[in-house]
C-alpha cells in the first residue's frame, strides 16, 4: 500500500492488494466533531478481494467487474480497453469529442480543479481522488499504446504505466470516485472538463466491455425498457398507485383530486422519476394538489416510459441514453402535449432537456422544461395563495448540480423559498458553486458491497457538512424541527442515507423533502400540515 500523499498514476499498475487507504477526512462540525459521533470505516472482506477489484482503494462499485480466469480473458479485457480508447478519440465519440480534445490535451496541471473537488477535498487531499490523477493515468496509456515516442521511448517520455488487468480494473473504478458534478470545470481557468474522463472511461467499460454497475444498468435502464420503468412498475401497477394516492389524498386531506392520466392534448405532461412513486409518494401528490389548485392543464402518461423521467444511460453509456430519451420523447409526442415538464429530479432535467435535445431531431422533438420555473410563476402570479406562518421553522436548500450548473435554474427556486419560508436560511457555498449532494451520477443508487460508505462517508461529507453549517444556531436543539429541501430524487436519496448514517433526524431533528410538500404544507387551503413531522 502507498501513502497517499505518495501515489502517482503510474502506480495504477501496481501489485498491491490494495493500492490506497483513505488516511484521513476533512473534520466535520460541530456536534459531529466530537469522538464517537461519526461511524468508522469497516474493512472490505477477503472474498469481495478475490471476486472483484477492491485493490484501488478498497471500496467496490463495479459490482460487474470481476476477475479473470485466465490470461486470456484478462488480455481480451485490456484489449477490448485498448480498442474502446482509441474510438474515445474518433468522430464517432459525438457530442463530446471537441471538449474531450481539449481537456486531454491542454492541461496545464495548475490544480485549481483540486480544491474545487468535495471528493478531494473530504479526503484531505488524498492524490486518488485530485481532479487531473485520472486524465493523467489516462495520457500516460494514450501515450504508451497511440503515440510514436511512446511506443519507442517508453517511461522517458512519460509512457510509464504499466498496463494489465488490475490497471484498467483499477480505472474502471476510479471513473466512479467522481460525481461527474463538474464542479471542476467550472473553476478551471482554461474551462477544461475533467469530468469528461470519468464519463469515457465508464462509457468505454458499458459500451465496449459490457460492464456497468448492475443499478444503473441492468436494475436501471435494462428494467425500465422491459417493464416501463427503473423501478419496476409496469403500467398496471403505476394505474393502482395513482388510484392509492388519490385515496390517500382524500382520506388525509378531504381533497377529491383525480390525477389526470393519459389527457391526449395537454399542456403539460409532468413526468415523475418513478421513484417517487414508491419512496416518496408526497412529493406527486404535492404537485397534484397545486397544479389542481392553480387550474394547470397538465396530465401524467401511463405509457412504458411515460411514467418515469429517469435515464441513468447519461451517467454510462450513450447508446443506452439515447434509447431511453426517444421513447420517452415519443410518449409526449402520441400523446400531443404542448409541452414537458420535468419533475423534481435533476438528472432528468439533464436527460431530457439537454442530452434528448442532441438525439431527437425536428418533429420528433416536443420542448422540454423544468417545473421550478413554472412553480416560481404559480407563486409570482399569485395563482395559489400561501401562509408562510405555517413553515415557521428553518429551511435550507440543497441546488441539485444538474439544475444549476448544467442548466443554470438558480433562482425560481430560492425565489419560493423566499416567499413561503420565514427562516430560510442559504448554505455555503450555493448556487453555480454550489457541491454534489454526493450521489451524483448514479452513487445515489450504487449500494454493491461497501459502496455506500464511500458515499456516506466520503462523496457526501461536504454536503453533510453544509447542512450542519446551515443549521448550526439550533442544530442542537432538537425541539426545532429543521428542513432540508432538496428538488430531486438522487439527492433526496443520498440526504436520507446521510441523515439515517449519522442519525441525524432522529438525534437532532432535520428532515428532508422536496420543494413542492413545502409549497403544499403553507398552503391557505391545506387544513392540517402536509409535512408528518408537525402533525
Ligand atoms: S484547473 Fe484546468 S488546467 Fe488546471 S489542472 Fe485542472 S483541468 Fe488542468
Ligand atoms: S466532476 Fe466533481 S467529483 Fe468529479 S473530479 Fe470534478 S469536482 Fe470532483
Amino acid at each position: 500500500m502507498i501513502k497517499q500523499k505518495d501515489l502517482r498514476p503510474k502506480d495504477l499498475g501496481r501489485p498491491d492488494e490494495q493500492l490506497i487507504k483513505v488516511e484521513s477526512l476533512m473534520k466535520l462540525k460541530p456536534p459531529y466533531n466530537e469522538e464517537g459521533m461519526e461511524p468508522p470505516f469497516t474493512e472490505p472482506k477477503q472474498a469481495w478481494r478475490e471476486k472483484y477489484c477492491a485493490s484501488l482503494d478498497g471500496f467496490v462499485g463495479i459490482d460487474k467487474l470481476t476477475r479473470p480466469e485466465s490470461k486470456e480473458q484478462e488480455q481480451e479485457f485490456v484489449r477490448k480497453f485498448l480498442n474502446g480508447l482509441e474510438k474515445a478519440f474518433t468522430d464517432a465519440n459525438s457530442g463530446v469529442l471537441q471538449p474531450f480534445l481539449l481537456s486531454f490535451e491542454y492541461c496545464a496541471k495548475c490544480n485549481t480543479c483540486s480544491d474545487a473537488c468535495h471528493i478531494y477535498k473530504a479526503t484531505n487531499g488524498n492524490e486518488l481522488y485530485r481532479p487531473i490523477f485520472r486524465s493523467e493515468a489516462l495520457r500516460k496509456i494514450v501515450k504508451k499504446y497511440f503515440t510514436k515516442s511512446g511506443k519507442l521511448l517508453g517511461g522517458l517520455v512519460g509512457a510509464d504505466l504499466e498496463v494489465n488487468w488490475e490497471t484498467v480494473a483499477r480505472l474502471g473504478e476510479l471513473a466512479y470516485r467522481c460525481n461527474l458534478c463538474r464542479r471542476c470545470a467550472q473553476t478551471c481557468p482554461l474551462g477544461l472538463d475533467n469530468s469528461l474522463f470519468a464519463k469515457e472511461i465508464r462509457k468505454i467499460f458499458s459500451q465496449e466491455m459490457g460492464i456497468a454497475p448492475s443499478p444503473l444498468h441492468e436494475k436501471g435502464t435494462m428494467n425500465q425498457l422491459k417493464t416501463g420503468s427503473s423501478t419496476g412498475i409496469t403500467k398496471p401497477v403505476f394505474l393502482d398507485t395513482i388510484e392509492f394516492l388519490e385515496e390517500d389524498i382524500e382520506e388525509r386531506y378531504g381533497l377529491k383530486i383525480k390525477f389526470p392520466i393519459d389527457k391526449k392534448g395537454a399542456d403539460i405532461l409532468l413526468m415523475h422519476n418513478a421513484g417517487e412513486f414508491l419512496a416518496w409518494p408526497e412529493n406527486p401528490i404535492a404537485f397534484a394538489i397545486l397544479f389542481e389548485e392553480a387550474g394547470l392543464d397538465w396530465t401524467l402518461s401511463s405509457e412504458m416510459l411515460g411514467y418515469d423521467n429517469v435515464n441513468y444511460g447519461i451517467w454510462y453509456d450513450d447508446a443506452q441514453a439515447k434509447k431511453i430519451a426517444l421513447q420517452q420523447m415519443k410518449v409526449a409526442k402520441d400523446l400531443g402535449v404542448r409541452r414537458i415538464v420535468i419533475g423534481e429530479c435533476g438528472h432528468a432535467h439533464k436527460a431530457s432537456a439537454v442530452v434528448a435535445d442532441r438525439m431527437a431531431y425536428g418533429e420528433d422533438k416536443v420542448p422540454v422544461e423544468s417545473c421550478l420555473p413554472l412553480l416560481w410563476d404559480l407563486v409570482k402570479s399569485k395563482a395559489l395563495k400561501f401562509d408562510p406562518s405555517k413553515n415557521n421553522f428553518p429551511v435550507t436548500l440543497h441546488d441539485p448540480c444538474n439544475v444549476v450548473r448544467q442548466m443554470g435554474i438558480v433562482q425560481p427556486q430560492r425565489k419560493i423559498l423566499k416567499q413561503i419560508c420565514p427562516d430560510f436560511r442559504e448554505m455555503t457555498p450555493h448556487g453555480v458553486n454550489n457541491y454534489c449532494c454526493g450521489g451524483g451520477s448514479g452513487f445515489a443508487i450504487m449500494n454493491s458491497m461497501n459502496f455506500s460508505e464511500f458515499r456516506n462517508k466520503i462523496s457526501a461529507r461536504t454536503k453533510f457538512n453544509q447542512i450542519l453549517g446551515a443549521f448550526q444556531d439550533t442544530i442542537e436543539e432538537a425541539d426545532i424541527p429543521k428542513y432540508v429541501c432538496a428538488p430531486c430524487s438522487n439527492c433526496k436519496g443520498t440526504i436520507r442515507d446521510i441523515l439515517e448514517y449519522y442519525r441525524v433526524t432522529e438525534k437532532f431533528n432535520v428532515h428532508y423533502g422536496g420543494l413542492v410538500e413545502l409549497m403544499v404544507n403553507a398552503l391557505v387551503s391545506m387544513n392540517k400540515p402536509f409535512l408528518e413531522f408537525l402533525e
